[in-house]
């Protein structure tokens, strides 16, 4: 059976598994598939792997390998961090974090607040840009964790990262910042950027999904979120899913060497794709600031249609594209990113995110710039008159 031609712009969801990390994961399902905290050598050997792959990925982001903590996903890491700076410091009850990070913060924030927590949920400007001054006004004496995504997942906006860690450096107070977006994308270096957690997901980096990490910067008091086994040094129970973890370390390797194309050539591609919808579909502009933002991502509102309609079409044509808006109890709830920089509700309602990778070539672009302005001029034609 031949695969329908698919035109993926929907990198930021998840990625394609690399066809090199699904190589090098097979044969942890295949033969070597003993428990790594075994005593016996069937065991140990995968071990072994296990300690390599902690060390591929600790490289990624200029870690230890022993500052990794292997977790489920970045659900998960995000969820760990928060929960351990709180039990960690019984006397401080209060989280400050965003109004535009993703879920996986901020409905974790949210269960919090239910518990009696305080959680100060910072306002981002029309560009979605945050206002370091406020961020740092707002920190108080009980104050127990700054949490800041890094790269907007919605946008692509990057936030100031270096700056805030050194903010809270000089306050004193944990920081955890999201970096789910980042890899491939941005180096980080977290001897430079001194931040105390930081959360990764390997599926957005050509990896299989179910498996994250949570960097815990040395010497930093944690709390484990599920406890069990004494797996990664008594910081998270459970066997470890030693496949997952195998590729999740040869993707950290290749993404560390993509990070020149997603720069250049996916930037390119990114930008023509843009451009081209910009300059093309009457009606349209970007959610965000150009700059400093991901390479790969573009998010944009096509004024008077319905995302719903534009991803209904999109996908009749092959094409994989997502807005932020959530189908909850049938009705499309406006994104929070794009309702927290100031759009209403029918523009964030009429917003596609486009995120590119490596696997998108030029022809994809042209593709996908061929079939939208007359999709548009469909939805539009047929739109009940304002
Ligand atoms: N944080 C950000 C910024 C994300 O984009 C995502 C996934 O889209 C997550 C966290 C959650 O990651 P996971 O799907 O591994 O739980």
């Amino acid at each position: 059976m031949s695969e329908p031609a698919i035109y993926y712009f929907d990198n930021n969801a998840t990625t394609r598994i690399a066809p090199e990390v699904l190589e090098a994961m097979l044969p942890f399902l295949r033969e070597c598939w003993g428990n790594p905290s075994s005593t016996y050598a069937f065991g140990r050997q995968v071990g072994e792997h296990l300690d390599r792959a902690r060390a591929r990925v600790a490289a990624l982001i200029n870690a230890e390998p022993r500052e990794i903590i292997f977790t489920s996903c970045g659900t998960e890491s995000n969820n760990s961090a928060i929960h351990s700076a709180l039990v960690t410091q019984p006397a401080k009850r209060h989280v400050l974090t965003t109004a535009v990070e993703h879920s996986a913060s901020t409905k974790f924030c949210a269960l919090l607040q239910q518990q009696g927590y305080i959680v100060t949920f910072l306002p981002v400007a029309s560009d979605g840009g945050l206002n370091l001054e406020l961020l740092e006004q707002s920190i108080r004496p009980d104050t127990a964790i700054v949490s800041v995504m890094w790269a907007n997942n919605e946008t692509g906006v990057l936030f100031p990262v270096p700056d805030i860690a050194a903010i809270c450096r000089r306050r004193g107070v944990l920081f955890h910042t999201d970096a789910v977006q980042t890899p491939g994308k941005l180096a980080i270096d977290v001897r430079e950027v001194e931040v105390d957690f930081l959360s990764l997901s390997a599926h957005k980096l050509h990896a299989p999904k179910g498996i994250g990490l949570l960097y815990l910067k040395r010497r930093v008091k944690y709390q484990p979120y599920i406890v069990g086994g004494g797996q990664e040094r008594g910081r998270r129970g459970g066997t470890e899913n030693v496949a997952n973890i195998v590729a999740f370390g040869r993707a950290a390797e290749l993404a560390m060497a993509s990070l020149e194309a997603e720069n250049t050539r996916v930037r390119a591609l990114r930008d023509k794709l843009e451009s081209a919808i910009l300059g093309g579909i009457p009606g349209t502009s970007r959610n965000g600031a150009k700059e400093p933002r991901l390479p790969n991502t573009t998010n944009i509102a096509f004024d008077g249609v319905e995302a719903e309609g534009i991803l209904m079409l999109l996908d009749q044509a092959g094409i994989c594209a997502s807005s932020g808006s959530a189908c909850t109890t049938g009705s499309l709830e406006p994104s929070h990113v794009l309702t927290a920089m100031g759009c209403d509700a029918a523009r964030a309602r009429s917003s596609i995110r486009f995120s590119l990778g490596i696997y998108n070539t030029e022809a994809d672009v042209d593709y996908l710039v061929q079939c939208l302005p007359g999709l548009i001029a469909r939805l539009r034609a047929s739109a009940p008159a304002a």
